[in-house]
């Protein structure tokens, strides 16, 4: 049985007041890996209370201060990137290296919104009288509740506590059920970091006594949350009760088009990486490939070949590329998808089974998969599928690919190849979502820019300036001299 940890509430390390607890498990091997306290709407609300506490003080902190914070918790975050990776491992199951990788990304918010910190910039505004000054004045929103998913342990969390801590906001945070062992050692971190009692307080748990208590305790002035489309709007119809400010990054259902005049080999490396990261369990992954007819056999070949040299297993084996699903209803759910597939239609190129034989008889891995001739009224052209399945459809013109990649409520990302500059800006302008890939695989590390959806996938942005306008309120000053 894995270490029993504590919720971290006023500063202080805590069980859930009920004394309730639940078990943590490793999806590569079924084993416990750590027990945490289920918390409930006691335990949030107590910890809600810390936050407003902190609150008074906090926000009156100077940019300079908060950024002087930030940066000895990115410096720890930084010394303590193999025990958080481990920890990432053993409770996500992705693979080491993909776990280093998610320090990086993760940590890079921090720093990033540690100098941002300093420039939370007002502005003048001429007047419409002589004897009159306007001012604009931007001001930390109070206290925020976050809810944070499983595919990114650390990343999710870091990309809200940065930028909310920064603008002067303080935080409750609400980890993914399946992996709060990341966020509990990351809080250890903010303690070390020396932020001040009640700043940043983490409650694990079952989610809907605590996610309904964040959102009805009127001291919540902010709800920030990265998960499922339905539950996004649950959150949404709560908020409404308080007219709580929300931001929601949401469920994606990427297009990944191909077109005749593309570098297939890189168009084929992007593909993979798209698909294949954490097992295909994030929303920027590839859900739709459309490849153009001229290109598809060739394309087709090359990703078989590529797809063929993936080795799945426990993320701890250097040799893993893809580790296991986070749990059953994972596995059940891609499952779910490829014989609905099948069954209309589609076929098996590759892959297209779960794995059961030793040494992964006992975790929830599935194969590599590819599909071909999938049509857009199977279950996998229209539900986010979170598994490593890469569905392929040939297309023939520009419009009707176009078409194809809107069809859907989501707006997420998408991603094309195209050597063509002015097809580059008129089919990204086209393209109905809040990040686009132009022969870029990865477009969504950046933590400068400003990442989120439009349509169902969420409201609000993350990382960039922009994401610092999500935790601050906007007050103008009207003098009369
Ligand atoms: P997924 O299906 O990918 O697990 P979810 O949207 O269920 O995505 O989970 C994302 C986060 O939302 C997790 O922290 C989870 O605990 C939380 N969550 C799930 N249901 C609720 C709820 N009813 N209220 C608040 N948070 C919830």
């Amino acid at each position: 049985m894995g270490s029993e940890l504590k919720c971290y509430i006023n500063g202080a390390w805590v069980n859930a007041n009920s004394g309730a607890t639940m078990s943590v498990l490793n999806p590569s091997t079924g084993e416990t890996v750590g027990v945490v306290p289920d918390c409930n709407a006691e335990d949030t609300s107590r910890a809600v209370a810390a936050a407003a506490e902190a609150f008074s003080t906090w926000s009156k902190t100077t940019g300079r201060a908060r950024r002087d914070a930030l940066v000895r918790l990115y410096n720890l975050v930084m010394a303590n990137k193999e025990s958080l990776a481990e920890t990432i491992v053993k409770e996500n199951g992705k693979p080491f290296k993909e776990a280093l990788g998610e320090i990086d990304y993760g940590a890079s918010y921090i720093l990033w919104y540690a100098e941002e910190a300093q420039r939370i910039y007002g502005e003048t505004i001429p007047a419409l009288a002589e004897n009159k000054r306007i001012i604009v004045i931007k001001q930390p929103i109070g206290v925020v509740g976050a809810i944070t998913p499983w595919n990114y342990p650390l990343a999710m969390v870091t990309r809200k506590i940065s930028a909310a801590l920064a603008t002067g906001c303080t935080i409750v945070l609400k980890p993914a059920e399946d992996t709060p062992l990341t966020a509990l050692m990351f809080g250890q971190l903010m303690e070390q970091a020396e932020l001040p009692r009640g700043v940043a307080n983490i409650v694990t748990g079952q989610p809907d006594d605590i996610g309904k208590e964040l959102m009805t305790n009127p001291l919540v002035r902010k709800i920030t949350f990265t998960g499922s489309t339905d539950v996004g709007k649950l959150l949404m119809r709560g908020a409404a009760e308080h007219v709580q400010k929300i931001s929601l990054e949401l469920g994606g259902h990427a297009p990944f088009i191909v077109f005749d005049d593309a570098d297939v080999d890189l168009a084929v490396e992007g593909a993979v990486v798209a698909k294949f990261k954490n097992a295909g369990q994030a929303c920027v992954c590839g859900n739709r490939y459309y490849v153009h007819r001229q290109v598809y056999a060739d394309f087709v070949s090359k990703l078989k070949k590529r797809v063929g040299m993936f080795r799945v297993g426990d993320g701890f084996d250097s040799t893993t590329d893809i580790g296991p699903l986070i749990n059953r209803e994972a596995v059940n759910k891609v499952e779910r998808h490829v014989t609905d597939a099948v069954e209309h239609g589609a076929q098996l190129v590759m892959g297209g089974q779960r794995i059961t034989c030793a040494p992964l008889q006992h975790g929830h891995f599935y194969e590599p998969t590819i599909l071909d001739q999938v049509t857009p009224q199977m279950l996998i052209s229209r539900e986010e599928t979170f598994g490593p399945i890469l569905p392929l459809t040939a297309f023939d013109e520009e419009d009707e690919v176009i078409e194809l990649a809107n069809n859907t409520p989501y707006g997420l990302t998408a991603y094309f190849y195209t050597t063509n500059l002015s097809r580059a800006i008129s089919v990204s302008e086209r393209l109905e979502y809040g990040v686009v890939g132009i022969n870029d695989s990865g477009p969504a590390v950046a933590y400068s820019a400003p990442f989120g959806g439009m349509k169902q996938s969420g409201l609000g942005r993350e990382g960039g300036r922009q994401g610092l306008e999500e935790f601050l309120e906007t007050k103008y000053l009207s003098i009369q001299l």
